[in-house]
């Protein structure tokens, strides 16, 4: 009796416990991590971004160049068409990440992807002083209405739109 309990239990555990697909450790469902190959633990994901990082040092800086230079200049076009800032934004994203793919040869890292982010946000920051530079002195002027904060508004969009645009394309998580 005691024995069928036991069988019982065991088969039970069997059923719940996952296995990693790549070295068929057991797993808990917290430490599953879902791959397009099956469910893999936290050694073998992390081994596998390993293999994945295939960049080379310079490619970090040329990420950056790159990013910073196609941002600014999405930035100015997107400072002359106002609302329409919603569609240059990601389009400025995607060509940063797509030259920096061209130019690191679709070489990838998680640093890399990090470096044209933050090429992009730098990028966007010399119009974003400029606009609160603006601001200040229209308010020093006495010309200060909410109208002013509308360009502000707009170069701040364009960061929000063209950071991720440019991430999720250098990173393929969206192609
Ligand atoms: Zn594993």
């Amino acid at each position: 009796m005691a024995n069928t309990t036991k069988n019982t239990q065991n088969q039970d555990q069997d059923i719940i416990t996952l296995r990693c697909s790549r070295c068929g450790k057991p797993i808990t469902p917290e430490e599953a991590i879902q791959t397009p190959t099956g469910y893999r633990c936290e050694d073998c994901v992390k081994q596998q971004q390993k293999i994945f990082d295939t960049s080379q040092p310079l490619d970090f800086v040329w990420g950056l160049i790159i990013a910073t230079i196609v941002s600014f200049l999405g930035s100015l076009i997107a400072s002359f068409i106002g609302f329409f800032t919603v569609l240059i934004a990601p389009a400025a994203g995607v060509a940063a990440a797509e030259i920096v793919r061209w130019v690191t040869q679709k070489r990838r890292s998680k640093r890399l992807f990090k470096a044209v982010s933050a090429g992009v946000i730098l990028g966007g920051l010399p119009l974003i002083i400029f606009e609160l530079f603006q601001i200040f002195q229209w308010f020093s002027v006495g010309s200060f209405s909410l109208f002013s904060f509308l360009p502000l508004t707009y170069r701040i969009i364009y960061l929000i739109l063209a950071v991720p645009a440019a991430h999720y394309r250098i990173s393929g998580r969206r192609r």
